[in-house]
């Protein structure tokens, strides 16, 4: 790692940079199964309409609609859709960030800063909740999964609550399926987010809402001390638009407004979103061929010797070497996505295991064959 200048954060120094898979290479002949993205391009009648949009609509030289009023509501409706939620949700209890990365970062600002918070996450998971906060000195608490179901230890979560101070635990963050075990959270997990007192913020990420179909939205009116994030970046095919939305209580939605940036979201993300939303019967119909690879997938991942994998609620199947202990032998894992890599297929080693996303049909078939491959020879 280079120097860090002089004037910089004593604390940034030991903080790598986030370098997302597989970055800066030529990517073109790569299977990109690292990021959990959709395979699939937006239909190309979509994107001829957003190309029209951008020649006929769209004036570059005017800043976009900075409260993005529009596409607030067309989320609260379809929030309100998938959820057969009566209304119950409106554009007040919506704030969409470039990416839902904004909004984590947004929450963190609103929470913890100045020393006055830290945050909880069960391990493995999401490793931006932790990456974000150490950017701006919060500290994170984590406790671990049981490696059978990838649920929480809940009773080291609530030890931790209840007795981590200075600062105290005020965020909890969950993802419901989880990334990257795939688990949904668990009807104690959810007794144990129901019962935490009101003045801890629970963050309950939906990135994976559109594969899993589970969501605890129905049950947000009752905690004014949730908040549910969601993405385009997945199962939209959007994830180039960084787009992504939190659902809360309108009071907590006035202070995320209040702390993001002006004019956060691009004018073309903007409309991007909106259309997809609109034209979602285009979109959203391959989540269940993903589905159905997945399941493919994990029959054949399932059988082969050397592995064990877990089942998913979400559009990536997790992975581990039966007899690798990652503690100590975490080259093995490492040495197996270069390997992988190299015959073209990119896959992420994250929490101690490896992380598949379901691609196209052609990009999964490549990726078991490749994996047979490797652990023919060692392993
Ligand atoms: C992919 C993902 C996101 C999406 O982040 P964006 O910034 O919206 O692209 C958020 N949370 C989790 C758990 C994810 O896996």
């Amino acid at each position: 790692m280079s120097d860090c200048p002089a004037f910089i954060r004593s604390d940034l120094s030991e903080l790598a940079a986030y370098t997302p898979n597989p970055g800066g290479k030529d990517l073109s002949s790569l299977d990109r199964l690292d990021a959990n993205e959709s395979p699939y391009d937006l239909p190309e009648e979509l994107k001829a309409k957003l190309a029209w949009i951008y020649q006929q609509e769209i004036a570059t030289n005017r800043y976009p609609d900075g409260g993005h009023w529009q596409l607030r509501e067309a989320i609260a409706q379809y929030v309100n859709d998938s959820a057969n939620l009566d209304n119950a949700i409106a554009a007040a209890n919506i704030s969409v960030g470039n990416g839902s990365d904004e909004l984590i970062r947004s929450l963190l600002i609103a929470t913890c800063l100045n020393g006055e918070g830290a945050i909880l996450t069960a391990n493995p998971t999401f490793s931006m909740y932790g990456i974000l906060a150490k950017t701006l000195g919060i500290s994170s608490v984590t406790v671990p999964r049981r490696e059978t179901d990838w649920t929480t230890e809940l009773d080291t979560a609530r030890q931790a609550i209840a007795t981590v101070r200075n600062p105290p635990i005020k965020v909890v963050f969950v993802v419901h399926p989880n990334s990257p075990t795939g688990n949904i959270l668990s009807h104690s997990e959810l007794d144990w987010l129901r019962n935490l007192p009101s003045n801890i913020l629970v963050v309950i990420d939906e990135a994976y809402f559109e594969f899993s179909q589970t969501s605890v939205v129905n049950e947000l009116a009752e905690h004014p001390n949730w908040v549910i994030l969601r993405t385009f970046s997945k199962a939209f095919r959007l994830a180039a638009h960084r787009v992504g939305y939190a659902i809360a209580h309108p009071d907590l939605i006035a202070v995320l407004e209040k702390v993001r940036l002006p004019y956060n979201l691009p004018g073309f993300a903007q409309i991007a979103a909106k259309i997809a939303l609109q034209q979602r019967s285009l979109i959203l119909p391959l989540v269940s061929e993903t589905l159905q690879e997945k399941i493919k997938m994990w029959n054949i991942l399932a059988a082969i010797p050397q592995l064990k994998v877990w089942q998913s609620q979400a559009n990536f199947l997790y992975v581990k070497l039966k007899d690798c202990d990652p503690n100590h032998d975490s080259q093995k894992y490492t040495q197996l996505i270069d390997e992988l890599k190299l015959r073209g297929t990119s896959i992420r080693y994250t929490g101690g295991g490896l992380r598949i996303t379901i691609g196209t049909k052609a990009e999964n078939a490549r990726a078991i064959a490749r994996l047979q491959e490797l652990l023919k020879h060692s392993y």
